[in-house]
């Protein structure tokens, strides 16, 4: 395991995964009863962007760096709460700290709601473990994502969101994790799941596309940004996330909010948005 989150906290990526998240729990925080977060990849939890990881790549600063600027009332209307943790997180304003999302997802949650943050690199698990220690609705467990979500749901409250956002660096990644979606909704049909994704020049995202569009999920949607050119050589070029069971309010913020991230995000005529139903709702 290579992957580090913290060299790429607050990048592009994160930010449309952070965005999209944060409107689901808001979506989710619409009906009393209790629901619970699974973040299957949770990362950290907190990001030093002043630190040595960050400096070293400097992606933060074609992400949540190029967000400093407000946008149109209409679209600051959505990113609200987004926004108000990272404001949260940096009471002296600036921005040094950024979330990841089992914070992100803690920090909009309500006392009554859960999260299992589970995250399998050893010492990214004791961090997370020892930054959530004292929010008794968080439980931190490092399993493999695969066998966390076959162990973990159902969630009792039987409303929930699961994440699933694996670095991708293992050659087979892309078929495991359509296998472990397959394996969750089997198990929670009617959670809400969150696949995030990366474009590049290869038929990744294509091919989970396809295997996602064949699970034949009604109201699951594509939401992808775009911000460069795909080159053979790697790099991201954007990301996307599949969305099943898409809450009914997400198509229409999504389709305001994706022109904005992309004409802020893309370099020059390559920021590119696009929300489109996989499979439409019924
Ligand atoms: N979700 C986080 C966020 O938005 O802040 C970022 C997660 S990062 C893209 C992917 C994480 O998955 C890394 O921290 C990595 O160590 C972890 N990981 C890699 N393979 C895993 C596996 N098989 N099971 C669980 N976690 C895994």
């Amino acid at each position: 395991m290579n992957y580090r989150h913290a060299y790429h906290a607050g990048n592009h990526a994160d930010v449309l995964k952070h965005v999209v998240l944060a409107r689901v729990i808001e979506h989710m925080k619409k009906k009393a009863k209790p629901f619970r977060v699974f973040d299957a990849h949770a990362g950290i939890g907190l990001y030093d962007l002043a630190g040595i990881e960050a400096g070293k790549t400097g992606e933060w600063e074609g992400g949540i760096g190029r967000l400093a600027e407000p946008f149109p009332p209409e679209i600051e209307a959505l990113l609200a709460p987004y926004r108000a943790v990272i404001a949260g997180l940096n009471p002296g304003g600036g921005l040094r700290f950024y979330p990841g999302s089992p914070e992100l997802a803690l920090r909009l949650m309500r006392e009554e709601d859960r999260l299992i943050a589970n995250e399998l690199h050893p010492e990214d698990a004791v961090a997370l473990e020892r930054h959530l220690i004292r929010d008794p609705r968080a439980d931190v467990t490092s399993m493999d994502a695969e066998t966390c979500l076959k162990a973990k749901l159902p969630p009792p409250e039987r409303r929930g969101v699961v994440l699933i956002d694996p670095p991708y660096e293992a050659r087979n990644e892309a078929e495991k994790t359509v296998r472990m979606l397959a394996h969750a909704l089997r198990r929670f049909a009617k959670g809400v799941y969150l696949l995030w994704y990366p474009l590049k020049a290869d038929a990744t995202a294509e091919n989970i596309l396809a295997s996602v569009k064949a699970m034949g999920v009604p109201a699951t949607l594509r939401v992808e940004l775009r911000v460069r050119e795909a080159f053979a050589a790697g790099g991201l070029a954007g990301s996307g996330l599949a969305i099943l069971n898409t809450p009914w309010t997400m198509e229409e913020d999504m389709r305001l909010l994706l022109p904005a991230l992309a004409g802020r995000l893309g370099l020059g005529e390559w920021g590119q948005g696009t929300v489109e139903w996989i499979v439409p709702p019924v």
